[in-house]
């Protein structure tokens, strides 16, 4: 029966790609699917939880078929994709049994292996970003060589069974090594998905016909807001770079997604539903994710451009709305966990964890910090599963259970589901471990000023005021008490 569902799921995706005529009824069955899984998952998951995700899959589902439609997507492409990624990553049952690489991973460490890693396989970038922990001259950037980068590829889809993989930077499309650069790697790994964070201005009509040969890679392209707030955290003339990038990768019928980072200085930017109309209907995005800037790093010194907790709120309504009203798949990293369950750091199972470009092995790109270093591990006849045993990713794997993942008898808000943004004296003080080093001096530095710590927990305190009732009322459904009161 499972078996005759899937192969129906399968072949209703294969309907939306290839027949423009019966598209229209065979997203209607996908989304029925798609809803039936998704509210039948057993297990600690809220209702409120699986019908954001349900919100988000359909979304999505809607804003590959306008691109299809509108020619923006070429189905020859789109089909190559969903061969790689629909069955393994995209299967909207979280709970059935995987493939038997992430079961016998399960036997023998007690848990599935994280779905994915992020891998900035070198730091050099082109722009010179305003707050951006990765820019630097790209002549003397810090990588990793290509056998390095390419073992670690491996080992994700040989040892955790994994289908796919996120490469950030730096810029990904500057990266070279033995004369290799990740074109090679995406042709490689051809029964992988590669979602690729670049600044676009790379991305020429020949990449993006080469992305479409390849078929197994998205890139999502930064954008800061309209060409004001872009080009004024970017560098004059990005914001017409990245129209042209999107053009060609149009053209070439490549989907793709954008990346923002919300400050205070774009806030209200992206408050305003103008933004997304443009993106989404106007130059084909397939799908955004969002982030709010992290004081770390580089950004310790930009910390006034942080959104603040009412800012994030506001984003958070936003969320909502334009995917619920607008059905536009937006995620944002602190404001949509409730499509993950809460935070998917330290390698969590169905979730991730992050290498830079000296091969530090760090919980997420939002926590640099890092006690393994995966080329002292390959050194030493390891693997990166070794990378994922040291007690700082143990104490934050055991922190994202008791705090609500899989925990029967406790939910932690799903607002503030972040270990270090949201949870800072935490962070400090139950998950990183003497043995723990800073990515840089920054992320050093950070750790031995109160003022920071102050100014953390300070933004950690008003956050909770700001959402734990919309999340007790929400997601939890308890009634409000003036209710009683009455
Ligand atoms: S640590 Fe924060 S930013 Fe990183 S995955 Fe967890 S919630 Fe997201």
């Amino acid at each position: 029966m499972k078996n005759l569902k899937e192969s129906a799921f399968k072949q209703a995706v294969n309907t939306i790609i290839s027949n423009k005529m019966l598209r229209g009824m065979a997203v209607k069955q996908l989304d029925k699917y798609l809803y039936k899984n998704l509210m039948n998952v057993q297990g600690e998951q809220l209702e409120q939880e699986k019908l954001d995700q349900y919100a988000f899959m359909t979304s999505i589902v809607q804003q590959a078929r306008k691109n299809l439609d509108k020619g923006f997507i070429k189905p020859e492409v789109m089909k190559k994709m969903a061969s790689v990624f629909v069955g393994d990553s995209y299967t909207p049952d979280r709970h059935k049994k995987l493939n038997p690489v992430k079961e016998a991973y399960k036997e023998k460490y007690g848990d599935y292996p994280p779905q994915f890693l992020v891998l900035s396989p070198g730091k050099g970038c082109n722009l010179h970003c305003t707050g951006c922990y990765a820019s630097a001259d790209s002549a003397i950037a810090e990588k990793l060589d290509y056998e390095t980068t390419r073992r670690i590829v491996r080992e994700a889809h040989d040892l955790f069974g994994s289908h796919f993989m996120t490469i950030s930077g730096g810029e990904p499309f500057m990266y070279k090594s033995d004369g290799k650069t990740m074109l090679d790697i995406f042709e490689e790994f051809n029964d992988m998905f590669f979602l690729v964070y670049t600044n676009g201005t790379l991305i020429t009509e020949g990449l993006a016909n080469k992305l479409a040969e390849l078929g197994n890679v998205t890139p999502a392209i930064s954008v800061e807001g309209w060409e004001e707030q872009t080009d004024d955290r970017r560098g004059k003339g990005v914001y017409h770079r990245i129209l042209k990038a999107m053009a060609n990768l149009r053209n070439a019928g490549v989907p793709f997604g954008i990346s923002v980072t919300a400050t205070s200085k774009n806030h209200e930017v992206l408050i305003n539903d103008d933004f997304y109309k443009f993106f989404f209907d106007e130059q084909g995005v397939t799908y955004m994710w969002q982030f709010q800037l992290m004081p770390i790093g580089r950004g310790k010194d930009v910390t006034d451009l942080m959104v603040t907790p009412p800012q994030r709120v506001a984003l958070y309504n936003q969320w909502v709305h334009l995917l619920e009203d607008k059905h536009y798949p937006i995620a944002d990293f602190w404001n949509s966990s409730s499509l993950s369950s809460g935070c998917i750091a330290y390698g969590r199972w169905n979730g991730y964890f992050y290498i830079d470009w000296n091969g530090n092995i760090m919980p997420c790109v939002f926590v640099p910090y890092h006690v393994d270093n995966v080329k002292d591990l390959y050194a030493n006849g390891k693997t990166l599963i070794d990378g994922l045993q040291s007690k700082m990713f143990k104490n934050g794997r055991k922190w994202q259970k008791d705090y609500g993942f899989e925990n029967h008898d406790h939910r932690g808000n799903v607002l503030m589901p972040c270990s270090i943004r949201d949870h800072y004296d935490n962070f400090k003080h139950n998950i990183l471990t003497p043995d723990a080093k800073g990515e840089d001096e920054e992320a050093e530095a950070v750790l031995h000023d109160p003022e920071y710590e102050v100014m953390m927990k300070n933004f950690d305190d008003e956050l909770e005021k700001l959402t734990q009732r919309i999340f007790d009322e929400k997601y939890l459904k308890k009634v409000p008490a003036e209710t009683f009161s009455k």
